[in-house]
């Protein structure tokens, strides 16, 4: 690396990427009196896509930031959240989301995922954060008392601390860690379309559904007080097992909902056609702190989107690390010098762990919504089974997130699909 030192002065902080993660984590920081500087690569802040779910372990976090009435007034607080099965539409297990509001202390919402990146934006800009656009990082190092990025353009900036917030493609993590990312061969569609469009579709205004079908499943909710309709469909596409480049096609994406009930297949035709999200992860790694350069969000822990905890862990990251922060802090001898291998070390033993249990409850749960044959019958016995009231599916990620392992609480015990009774399928 080339360093030539930027001009500007040097932040307490550097953050790579302006998404969820990095404008939380700034925020986050700078309520702590930091001096945070975020470079994005793109020529403007934004969010490209539709809905995103924002349980109570995330409201928490935004009523401590005082974002939620912003949040709130964005977007949708729904009564229920509800799967019903794509090819029958049978209700199979519901959980109410008011009182589930009572269990947790803070709402399970849903917003536009603009809306929510806005919010962390204003929040930034009054916080005096420096948002910088057109900022290509390329390269990483550790050094003396800090770390160093490279830009494109040849600049470097240093920092006692880089956050590496760059999402599910980072360059921090090919440069840290050097692993791939793994594909799942399952495609998502989106739309958001004016709530008109869909009120004759047998819709559920109020709730957010989930409908889980063979190789396929397809979301829907409200959005923007109720005046937009939010769907997700997402399919394994043929194309991507069989190895083909051009995979998960509009095409595929109207085959895969063919057998599916009508609610869901009144639906595929609002999905926007002409962008897709192939749905990637990564095997959760036990390391992303290196030196002063730390992975978040995406970066350290892309999920499947099934648990819909993706951007929720990259916001409770950054709570988690600002914490960490401000208790080191209130020990240290001066502002001045602050803590920052223990903040980091503090951040990363409670978060990996944490994030690797989302990762992989993730994959299992959209292993169990994608069933075919008798082990779809067998999921529908075990899930209507299940009392509306029992949280012991959630509260392990609902409840207030974990600053400490020892916080960290204990997963809950999975149902075999062996025990449950077969149904006979509906005619
Ligand atoms: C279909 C779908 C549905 C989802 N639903 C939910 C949901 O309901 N709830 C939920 O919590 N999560 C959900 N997620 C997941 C969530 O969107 C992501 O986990 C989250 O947005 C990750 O945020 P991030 O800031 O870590 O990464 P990103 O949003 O990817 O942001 C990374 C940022 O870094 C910038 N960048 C990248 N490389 C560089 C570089 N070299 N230099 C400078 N800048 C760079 C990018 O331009 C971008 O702005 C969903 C995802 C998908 C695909």
């Amino acid at each position: 690396m080339n360093p030539e030192p930027t001009p500007a002065g040097q932040p307490d902080v550097l953050v790579v990427g302006g998404g969820i993660g990095g404008l939380s984590t700034a925020y986050a920081l700078s309520r702590q009196g930091l001096r945070v500087r975020v470079l994005e690569q793109a020529p403007e802040y934004g969010e490209v896509g539709a809905g995103l779910q924002i349980a109570p372990n995330c409201t928490r976090i935004l009523a401590e930031y005082g974002l939620l009435d912003e949040a709130t007034s964005l977007g949708v607080v729904p009564e229920n959240m509800v799967m019903r099965d794509a090819l029958d539409a049978r209700e199979l297990t519901r959980l109410d989301l008011r009182d589930l509001e009572r269990r947790y202390g803070f709402p399970y919402m849903v917003i536009h995922r603009s809306d929510l990146h806005g919010i962390f934006l204003r929040a930034c800009e009054r916080a005096g954060v420096e948002l910088l656009n057109n900022q290509v990082v390329v390269g990483y190092e550790n050094v003396e008392g800090g770390a160093r990025v490279l830009l494109q353009d040849g600049r470097t900036e240093s920092a006692p601390l880089v956050v590496a917030a760059d999402g599910l493609h980072s360059v921090a993590r090919r440069a840290l860690i050097g692993d791939e990312v793994v594909n799942s061969s399952y495609v998502a569609y989106r739309a958001a379309v004016p709530i008109e469009q869909v009120k004759d579709n047998g819709i559920a205004e109020d709730d957010v559904t989930v409908y889980v079908g063979p190789g396929c499943h397809f979301v829907q909710y409200a959005l923007r007080g109720g005046e937009m309709f939010n769907q997700v469909a997402v399919f394994e596409s043929p194309k991507a097992l069989a190895g083909q480049e051009d995979w998960g096609t509009p095409d595929e994406l109207d085959a895969a909902f063919e057998g599916t009930c009508d609610t869901v297949r009144k639906g595929i035709p609002l999905m926007w056609r002409d962008r897709w999200w192939r749905m990637f992860d990564r095997e959760p790694v036990e390391t992303w702190v290196h030196g002063r350069i730390a992975l978040l969000g995406d970066a350290a822990h892309p999920p499947l989107q099934y648990m819909a905890q993706g951007a929720i862990m990259a916001i409770e990251d950054g709570w988690v690390l600002a914490r960490h922060y401000a208790r080191l802090a209130g020990a240290a001898p001066s502002l001045a010098d602050p803590d920052w291998d223990g903040a980091l070390a503090a951040y990363e033993a409670v978060r990996v762990e944490h994030c690797r249990r989302v990762q992989t409850t993730a994959r299992a749960w959209g292993e169990l919504w994608h069933l075919d044959g008798e082990a779809r019958l067998r999921r529908n016995a075990i899930m209507r089974a299940r009392d509306a009231r029992d949280y012991s599916f959630t509260d392990w990620v609902y409840g207030p997130t974990a600053l400490t392992p020892a916080e960290e609480p204990e997963m809950f015990t999975p149902i075999p699909l062996s025990s449950a009774t077969v149904e006979q399928p509906v005619a």
